[in-house]
């Protein structure tokens, strides 16, 4: 029926803009990372992962994998159903009590992803809201956008960590109407956090809920991994609280916190919750092991940062356009969809060197870079060889080597 013309001609139109993606074929290393396996047509060769959400290199922690292992073998592996069918697995429910307890929250639901945790999560709030409006910040992750999407309810975008933008939409909207306020606490493209404690002020003012996805801070701020909003000293004033098991702790899973009346309700209304496999029992396990282990230890914390601020003064001392940030996410500005390819190609190829290119859609056109993740355990060996290869790179390219600021300013 020629049916597979429209698919080759999309990813047609997709090679032409520059927007197919490739995933290198790697094989991570337990107890070695960052070094991992890159297969290729010519068999493996070694290769430095830089750009890994696994932030603080949890997944391969002893404690991480031999909470997995163990429980795996005592329980096996599936849930074997819905929550429903199969009920809590008993991991599960020590899971979201930590959940609750990280957040100071009275309670927690996990979900199979941070994607769908967002989505159902969202959408299931705004639904339950007579009449709700929510208020989005412009930057928010896709599968935010998806939960606003699929609540259907009315929307408003306010401008990327712009709270005189917001308090204009809230006054907008009056005191009376129900209101959610959906932000991030630290946004991974351009590594800048929100101004927590401003956009409660306008909750409370405005009588309006606040929803946070701490996703790329839980287990990397705060005393005890609460993320940003533990840092900010404002955890107790947010409504929701949703994040992921998957970047910093190491796993698999997402989740929200917040009241019992509030879980309660996403649990029973929320069918991306309801009609869909619990997580396994080693996968929660695991998770249990990582958050414990980060709010009591500090050393992974301090010691990423640390490293994200050494390579940040290196490479800019390298006349590399770094995007300054105040956190741990390390951008390197190309600022072109094709040089952005070509220099991962180089940096994988010629160097053993694995870092993903970010172009469109993920981030504006013009904008694309280089999205580095130091972790604890990138050493000064492997930040020099980052930054010779850079250097190599930009000079073959022909890419400007001059403060980020002096490009954006052309
Ligand atoms: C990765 C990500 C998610 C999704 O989390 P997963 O557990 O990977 O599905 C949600 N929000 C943000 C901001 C993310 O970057």
């Amino acid at each position: 029926m020629g049916y597979n013309t429209y698919f080759a001609d999309a990813l047609n139109r997709l090679h032409q803009e520059r927007r197919y993606r490739v995933f290198a074929h790697l094989e991570r290393l337990a107890g070695r990372y960052p070094h991992a396996i890159h297969h290729t047509p010519d068999g493996p060769r070694d290769v430095v992962v830089w750009c890994s959400n696994d932030y603080l290199g949890m997944g391969q922690h002893p404690k991480v994998v031999g909470a997995l292992v163990e429980t795996a073998t005592r329980m096996g592996t599936g849930a074997g159903g819905t929550r429903n069918i199969a009920g809590t697995n008993h991991p599960l429910v020590l899971l979201e009590q930590e959940l609750a307890d990280l957040h100071g929250k009275e309670a927690g639901l996990v979900f199979t992803s941070g994607y769908v945790s967002n989505d159902a999560g969202i959408s299931t709030i705004a639904k339950l809201l007579p009449n709700c409006l929510i208020l989005s910040d412009a930057l928010n992750h896709n599968s935010m956008i998806t939960g606003v999407r699929n609540a259907g309810t009315d929307k408003a975008v306010w401008r990327h960590n712009d709270v005189e933008h917001l308090e204009d939409l809230l006054k907008k909207a009056g005191k009376e109407r129900c209101k959610l306020i959906v932000f991030e606490g630290l946004y991974s493209m351009d590594g800048d956090v929100s101004p927590i404690g401003k956009i409660c002020d306008l909750a409370e003012k405005y009588n309006a809920m606040t929803y946070i996805d701490e996703v790329h801070a839980v287990g990397m701020y705060g005393a005890r991994g609460g993320g940003q909003a533990e840092q900010q000293g404002e955890m107790a004033r947010i409504d929701v609280i949703e994040a992921t098991l998957a970047k910093a702790f190491g796993c698999l899973g997402g989740y929200i916190t917040g009241t019992k009346e509030l879980v309660d309700a996403v649990r029973s209304f929320a069918p991306g919750f309801i009609f869909t496999t619990a997580l396994p029992p080693g996968i929660c396990a695991a998770a249990t092991a990582a958050i414990k282990h980060l709010k009591e230890s500090s050393w992974e914390r301090e010691r990423q940062q640390e490293r994200a601020a050494k390579l940040k003064a290196d490479l800019s001392a390298a006349g590399l356009p770094v995007l300054p940030t105040d956190t741990h996410i390390v951008p390197v500005m190309v600022c072109d969809a094709e040089k952005c390819k070509q220099a991962t190609d180089i940096l994988l190829e010629e160097h053993g060197i694995y870092i993903q290119p970010i172009n469109y859609p993920t981030v504006p056109v013009g904008t694309e870079r280089l999205r580095i993740t130091p972790s604890p355990y990138h050493d000064d060996v492997l930040m020099q060889a980052l930054t010779e290869a850079l250097i190599d790179v930009w000079d073959r390219l022909e890419l400007p080597r001059k403060p980020y600021s002096a490009i954006a300013a052309e």
